[in-house]
């Protein structure tokens, strides 16, 4: 018997590789992406491994991605440092994303990540967003404790034959994959924890 029975993919910060990855296999995954990087490959976010930023996804391609049942996430607008900036940057930066994401997919997505999986003005954030993840470790470990999932956060940085051939296991074991919206609907992982006022 298959020890995993549900997995959960995260992709952080809009690349093509995400795209890619749901054209592939057809499961549900979640993809934080900062709105005002959407399409821009002018602005560098970071280079690792010799990888360009070149390649970020279009508002295009994240429309593809919710028909195909993804979830779009909020990465902030800009994949600004929560912990790094004022509270009324934080609102404003808040703000830009609900304009963006209300133009393009519709509404405001219900999951949230912080930018280096650093929390800041998380009572704000609370006050827009969900379900808000929280590092991937706490993340796993919340998971494994609900039962037998895994969760598995990948961006720009994650050798691509790691994640497709941890897909194809998972695909072999036949684990069902949800978004992370889902999975805390369904109350498999407490998202960070928000004062809600
Ligand atoms: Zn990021």
């Amino acid at each position: 018997m298959a020890a995993t029975s549900k997995a959960v993919f995260t992709f952080d910060d809009g690349f093509v590789d995400g795209i890619a990855w749901m054209s592939c296999f057809r499961r549900p995954a979640t993809f934080f992406v900062s709105p005002g990087l959407v399409g821009n490959n002018l602005m560098p976010l970071y280079v690792i491994g010799g990888y360009e930023e070149e390649f970020r996804m279009t508002w295009k391609h994240l429309q593809k991605i919710k028909a195909m049942g993804g979830e779009i996430g909020c990465h902030g607008w800009m994949h600004e440092r929560y912990d790094q900036i004022d509270r009324g940057s934080a609102l404003t930066f808040l703000r830009h994303c609900d304009d963006e994401f209300g133009r393009w997919i519709g509404k405001r997505p219900d999951s949230f990540a912080f930018a280096d999986h650093k929390p800041g003005h998380l009572d704000l954030v609370g006050q827009f967003y969900k379900h808000i993840r929280p590092i991937p470790a706490t993340a796993k470990a919340m998971f494994l404790k609900k039962g037998a999932i895994e969760v598995f956060v990948w961006h720009k940085a994650t050798d691509p034959d790691d994640l497709y051939g941890t897909t194809r296991t998972l695909i072999q074991k036949q684990a069902e994959f949800v978004t992370f919206g889902q999975a805390c609907k369904d109350e498999l992982i407490e998202p960070l924890a928000v004062e809600r006022t």
